[in-house]
C-alpha cells in the first residue's frame, strides 16, 4: 500500500458536492439544480457563498456556504477536496468573463484534476454526470500515491551531490 502506485479513495453513495456558478452562470445553474432537485436532495451540498445562498433561497435545498469565491471559496473548496471532504463538484464557470480570482479558480481545476474529482464545467457534462449510474453507486477515485511520491522526492535530495 505505501508503495502502490496510486491510492483508491471511495465515493460513497451519499456524495459531497461543491456547486460553484461564476456570475454569468448563476442563473443557468440555480435553474439547473431546481431540476435536479430530487436527485441532488439525497446528497451533501456546499459551495461557494453566493451560489450556495442562491440555491438554497430558490430551490429550497440546503446548501452549505463558504466564502463567496472572488475572497478565497473556490481555494476552501480546493482544500476540502485535498482533505477528502469533498468528492463531487459542478462549476459552471464562464469562459467569456475574465475573473478577478483566476489563479483560484485554476487551482481549482487542477486539484479536482489531481484528486480524480467528478467536476462538470458546463450544463451539458453536469446533465450527463447527475444521471449517471455511478450516482447510485460507489466509486473508487483513484489518486497518485502521495506516501510514495513523497518517499522517492525524499530519497531523491538525500542523495550526496
Ligand atoms: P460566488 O463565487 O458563489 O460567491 O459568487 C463563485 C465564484 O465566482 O467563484
Amino acid at each position: 500500500m505505501l508503495l502502490d502506485d496510486f491510492i483508491y479513495f471511495k465515493i460513497g453513495k451519499k456524495k459531497s458536492i461543491a456547486l460553484i456558478a461564476h456570475d454569468g452562470k448563476k442563473q443557468e445553474l440555480v435553474q439547473w439544480t431546481e431540476k435536479n432537485k430530487e436527485i441532488l436532495k439525497n446528497h451533501f451540498l456546499c459551495g461557494t457563498g453566493t451560489t450556495a445562498r442562491l440555491i438554497s433561497d430558490q430551490t429550497g435545498l440546503p446548501v452549505k456556504g463558504y466564502n463567496s469565491g472572488p475572497l478565497g471559496g473556490d481555494q476552501q473548496i480546493g482544500s476540502r477536496i485535498v482533505e477528502g471532504n469533498i468528492d463531487f463538484v459542478i462549476f459552471f464557470w464562464d469562459p467569456l468573463e475574465s475573473q478577478p480570482h483566476d489563479p483560484d479558480v485554476k487551482a481549482l481545476l487542477r486539484i479536482a484534476a489531481v484528486y480524480d474529482i467528478p467536476i462538470a464545467n458546463n450544463e451539458a457534462t453536469a446533465d450527463f454526470l447527475i444521471t449517471s449510474k455511478y450516482m447510485d453507486e460507489e466509486y473508487d477515485r483513484k489518486v497518485e500515491n502521495f506516501n510514495k511520491n513523497m518517499l522517492s522526492r525524499i530519497e531523491k535530495f538525500s542523495q550526496p551531490e
